[in-house]
């Protein structure tokens, strides 16, 4: 069973206008509202390709209902931590031809009380689990250094964490004695990183930075690449993930789901290389659909088997 941490979910809105115009009333065609926040869309993905999977993390108000309702929709195991503050919307309008315009809320402000219902709650969550995987950003209200607190608690509960972060709550766990088993960041998180700018379609680059001495405690780094596939390290080894070119409908929520092939992969004891393959091609799946953290399980051979990955040095 894989746990799903999802500390900053919110309803996700998509309004489709075929153009924005500012200053006047805009009317949407079309409306989506989804239970969101990137562990929710992990979630989604690996419920999808039918592995077992518990979401966790925090939800309150009327629009935490909401999310809740969702999940039993979407016949996916829950078990949040109530919050007095209202769970947030993120608002995304889709107009002229392609473009996304977002309108991303805070979220609610989180009370010491709430902080160690959470912290009990997620140490019993830590006895039905074999793996964790943390993602997104936190709440007004936690500390920064939240997600290795978290780390170190399921390592002492011999529970290993996938982390999908940035900025410094990453920054703060790569710095701690308590390692998270696997990072999945993108080019520019990577840069990031090791201090310099990493662009998606420059390899040498990101191999470069993949051997930074301030990583190598970590056993395994994806670097997703978008339609450039992936570069991943793990242990000393390094990989190249090569991918078919697809006509993408929506590569939003990729990341997510990649790290949800990551985890499927972890979890079941598949090979580096296979892990690697199934991540990519959980990638590719949501890329394929318009809705986001969205995988059609049926299509998962046919471009599993189009993946390519090779050792490099
Ligand atoms: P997000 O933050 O939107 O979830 P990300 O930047 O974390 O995305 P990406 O690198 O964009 O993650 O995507 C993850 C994986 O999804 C890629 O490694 C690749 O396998 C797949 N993917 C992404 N974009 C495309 C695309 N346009 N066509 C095919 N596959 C894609």
């Amino acid at each position: 069973m894989i746990l799903t941490v999802t500390m900053n979910p919110s309803i996700d809105m998509a309004y489709d206008l075929s153009q924005l115009k500012l200053d006047q009333v805009n009317r949407a065609a079309n409306v989506q509202k989804t239970a969101g926040g990137k562990g929710l869309n992990v979630t989604r993905v690996i419920n999808q390709m039918g592995q077992p999977v518990i979401a966790t993390g925090l939800l309150g108000g009327r629009f935490g209902q909401f999310i809740n309702d969702k999940l039993i929709e979407e016949k996916i195991a829950a078990s949040f931590t109530e919050i007095a503050g209202e769970t947030r919307n993120s608002i995304a309008l889709l107009h002229d031809g392609g473009k996304q315009t977002e309108v991303l809320e805070r979220g609610p402000q989180i009370a010491l009380r709430e902080r160690q219902n959470f912290l009990s709650d997620f140490k019993e969550l830590l006895n039905k689990v074999d793996l964790v995987t943390i993602s997104g950003s936190l709440p007004q209200g936690l500390e920064e250094d939240f997600y290795s607190h978290m780390i170190k608690i399921a390592a002492e509960n011999n529970v290993a964490v996938l982390l999908d972060t940035s900025g410094r709550s990453l920054k703060n766990a790569l710095g701690s004695t308590c390692q998270p088993l696997l990072i999945k960041p993108n080019a520019a998180e990577l840069g990031d990183l090791v201090n310099q700018k990493i662009s998606d379609n420059d390899i040498t680059e990101v191999v470069a930075a993949l051997k930074d001495p301030l990583l190598a405690k970590l056993k395994w780094i994806s670097t997703s690449l978008g339609s450039n596939g992936a570069v991943v390290k793990f242990e000393n080894k390094l990989y190249r993930a090569e991918i078919p070119r697809v006509a993408a409908i929506s590569p939003v929520g990729s990341g997510d789901a990649s790290l949800a092939g990551l985890a499927i992969g972890i979890s079941l004891g598949k090979t580096p290389i296979d892990t690697i393959k199934t991540s990519m091609t959980l990638g590719i799946l949501n890329a394929l659909e318009a809705a986001t953290g969205w995988v059609n399980p049926s299509k998962f051979t046919e471009y599993f088997e189009q993946v390519k990955v090779t050792e490099i040095n």
